[in-house]
C-alpha cells in the first residue's frame, strides 16, 4: 500500500533560503557543474549548500538508465566536457570542502563507463585541493574490472557504489540495474585495494521488509563494506515511484545497531540521511576508530 498526504512529524523540515545558499548555487552554475542535490532534488540541498556543501554530477546531467526512483534526466547524453575535472577541483578549492563526494549518471554509452574522466577528476582535485579526502560514488560500469581498476587505481579516501534496495525490488526500482553485479563491484574494489574505505547505501520505504534489508547488510559485510547509509526513500515528484512507508525513527537506530554489531565500521541510518549527507563528518567519525 502506498502512503499519501502530510508527512509524518520527523520528516517535515522548514526549508531555510539563505544567502550562502544563493552563493553556492551561483558558485557552481558559473563553473557550469552539475550536481546531484539538485539534478535528484534532494530534500537537503538547502541544509547542504548552506555550510557549502555540493556532491558534484560529473559526466553530464543525463543518465542512460531509467530507475525508477530517480528524478536526474534521463535519455542520450552529450560526449563528457574534457574541462570538467578542472572545474570540479576549483570549485572544492574555492568552497574549501574538507571532503569532496564526486558520483556521475551512468554512462552506458562510453567504452569505460567514465572511469577515465572519474580518474581525471580524482587527479585534479588531489592538485588544487591537496588537503581535501576525495569520495566518489560511482555507477557499476557493468561491472567492467578495468574501469573499476582505473578509478581504485586513482586513489580516492572512499569509494562508494550504492545498492539502493533490496533484490527483490530491483526489477522496478533498477531496472537496468544488477543486485550480485553490484555486490561483486564492492568485493572487487578491496581485492584491488584492501585500505581503500568502501561504503553502501540503502534506500527504505519501497515496500521492503526490515529482514530483507538486514539480509542485504549481511551481503554487504561478506564483501567487507566498511561504512552503510540509510535514508528514507522520499518521491521527488509524481512522475517517481510512490512511497510505501515512512519508516519509524527507532527502526533506523535498530539498523545501526545492527550493522555495527555486523562489522560495520560505521553507520548513518536516519530519515533524511542520503548516500552523500554529511559525508565528510560519516568519515571521518569512521578514520578515527
Ligand atoms: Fe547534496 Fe548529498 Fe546534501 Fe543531498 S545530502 S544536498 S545530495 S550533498
Ligand atoms: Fe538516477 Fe543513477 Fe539510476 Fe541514472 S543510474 S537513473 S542517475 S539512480
Amino acid at each position: 500500500m502506498t502512503v499519501t498526504g502530510r508527512f509524518p512529524p520527523w520528516l517535515r523540515k522548514t526549508i531555510v533560503t539563505s544567502v550562502k545558499v544563493a552563493h553556492t548555487r551561483e558558485l557552481l552554475s558559473g563553473l557550469r557543474l552539475h550536481t546531484v542535490c539538485q539534478g535528484a532534488r534532494c530534500p537537503n540541498q538547502a541544509e547542504c549548500f548552506s555550510r557549502k556543501v555540493a556532491t558534484f554530477m560529473i559526466l553530464g546531467d543525463t543518465c542512460t538508465r531509467g530507475c525508477a526512483f530517480c528524478a536526474v534526466n534521463k535519455g542520450t547524453p552529450a560526449a563528457p566536457d574534457s574541462g570538467e575535472p578542472e572545474r570540479v577541483a576549483e570549485a572544492a578549492a574555492v568552497l574549501g570542502l574538507k571532503h569532496v563526494v564526486v558520483t556521475s549518471v551512468t554512462r552506458d554509452d562510453l567504452p569505460d563507463g567514465g572511469a577515465g574522466h572519474f580518474a581525471g577528476t580524482i587527479g585534479l582535485i588531489r592538485k588544487i585541493a591537496p588537503d581535501a579526502t576525495i569520495e566518489v560514488l560511482t555507477p557499476d560500469f557493468q561491472g567492467k574490472p578495468e574501469s573499476i581498476a582505473e578509478v581504485v587505481a586513482a586513489g580516492p579516501d572512499v569509494f562508494n557504489h550504492n545498492i539502493e534496495t533490496v533484490p527483490r525490488l530491483y526489477p522496478t526500482v533498477r531496472p537496468q540495474a544488477d543486485f550480485t553485479r553490484s555486490v561483486d563491484f564492492l568485493k572487487k574494489v578491496k581485492e584491488l585495494a584492501p585500505g581503500i574505505t568502501t561504503k553502501s547505501g540503502l534506500m527504505v520505504g519501497l515496500g521492503e521488509s526490515s529482514e530483507e534489508v538486514l539480509n542485504v547488510m549481511r551481503i554487504l559485510r561478506s564483501a567487507s563494506c566498511d561504512i552503510l547509509t540509510i535514508g528514507q526513500y522520499l518521491r521527488p515528484s509524481d512522475v517517481q515511484l510512490p512511497v510505501m512507508e515512512y519508516v519509524l525513527p527507532e527502526t533506523y537506530d535498530f539498523y545501526m545497531e545492527k550493522g555495527l554489531s555486523m562489522g560495520f565500521g560505521e553507520v548513518a541510518a536516519g530519515p533524511w540521511v542520503r548516500s552523500s549527507y554529511q559525508a565528510g563528518e560519516v568519515y571521518r567519525k569512521y578514520s578515527l576508530k
